[in-house]
């Protein structure tokens, strides 16, 4: 069950008195933060509006949002990072998991004893890390601990940044992702290309996610190879805040023209394929915002991340491009 950090809230509403408030978070976790809504406008009698558009992450924090609803502070839920609030009016709150590892951990020390392990998560179960550690060290299994970098703690990895399993890869034996989330062991699996395995306590099972990590690499390769064909390109510049690459996407404009290919820019807040089909004369997509959207969704045309594009540019140029995602961050 997700428990959200409510006294966190509940006090910073108490210290700055504001008149309304905006939560958001993961859809997984809306109807808990529909509860603590509904919880802050009985207490304090103010306005508590749940912004329920989609939030993958703390790149997606739609503080527009907060501002159009004229909200004072924003309550971003679930994605904890190494620290606790953006500027004044945006504070992170976290939510933990509190289902326990304790019997999936006991499987899997059986079956790993005598292996080097890397024990990565996301931000639900940081909370239970050194505990399984602890089971896995008693049952004769090496665990290893990659550190955090930039927002990421010690151990934890987004979806498209994976410096602590980085850290780690060259000295373990394979990868253990606790949780449920196939998406970020996934992405775990892909940039350091070793066997990668979700520990999941809900199912009680151990599986491997290797094999459909290898899937959604060769899916991004074919991509590549079907941009490099292409000769009007679409570049789309996202709009969520913690996306935006303006920078990175006006250099793929320039390097495109300088290879003799049309270029058009676009910028979207949902890059979505509905949204695509609307935009004419593009032979293929070059999207900066998140990775994922590239790598985990479906398109009628090419659409590609930033290493993607990356990768198309040494394919246009001639040069190889291997390892492409076997990189700590894929922006
Ligand atoms: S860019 Fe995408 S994968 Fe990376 S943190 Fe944001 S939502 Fe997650």
């Amino acid at each position: 069950m997700i428990v959200i950090d409510e006294k966190r809230i509940f006090r910073e509403i108490e210290e700055r008195r504001p008149v309304s408030v905006a939560l958001n978070g993961p859809d997984g976790i809306l109807p808990k933060i529909q509860e603590t809504a509904s919880k802050i406008m009985e207490k304090f009698g103010i306005p508590a509006y749940v912004m329920a558009d989609s939030c993958f992450g703390s790149c997606d924090l739609n503080t527009n949002g907060m501002k159009v609803l004229g909200a004072e502070l924003l309550f971003h839920i679930g994605h904890t990072i190494n620290s606790t609030s953006f500027g004044d009016n945006i504070i992170l709150v976290d939510a933990f998991d509190n289902i326990s590892f304790e019997t999936i951990a006991k499987k899997c020390a059986s079956e790993f004893a005598g292996k080097t392990i890397a024990l990565i998560t996301d931000s639900q179960h940081l909370h239970e890390v050194e505990k399984v550690k602890k089971i896995l060290e008693e049952n004769h299994v090496k665990v290893k601990i990659g550190k955090g970098k930039g927002q990421l703690n010690d151990g934890q990895v987004f979806g498209c940044e994976f410096y602590p399993a980085m850290e780690t890869k060259d000295e373990v034996d394979v990868n253990l992702f606790l949780g449920q989330s196939n998406f970020h062991a996934s992405g775990i699996a892909l940039s350091t290309n070793i066997p990668t395995y979700v520990l999941d306590p809900y199912f009680n099972e151990i599986r491997e996610v290797t094999e459909f990590a290898q899937r959604l690499q060769k899916k991004a390769i074919l991509t590549i190879y079907k941009a490099a064909e292409a000769d009007s390109f679409g570049i789309i510049i996202g709009l969520k805040e913690g996306q935006f690459s303006k920078t990175t996407g006006l250099k793929f404009k320039k390097e495109l023209e300088n290879l003799g290919k049309k270029v058009q820019l676009f910028a979207l807040t949902e890059i979505s394929d509905d949204r695509l089909r609307n935009l004419k004369d593009i032979d293929a997509f070059i999207q900066v915002a998140c990775p994922r959207i590239s790598t985990d969704n479906q398109f009628h045309k090419p659409v590609l991340s930033t290493p993607q594009a990356n990768a198309l540019l040494k394919i246009l140029k001639k040069e190889g491009m291997e390892g492409f995602l076997q990189i700590p961050h894929w922006l």
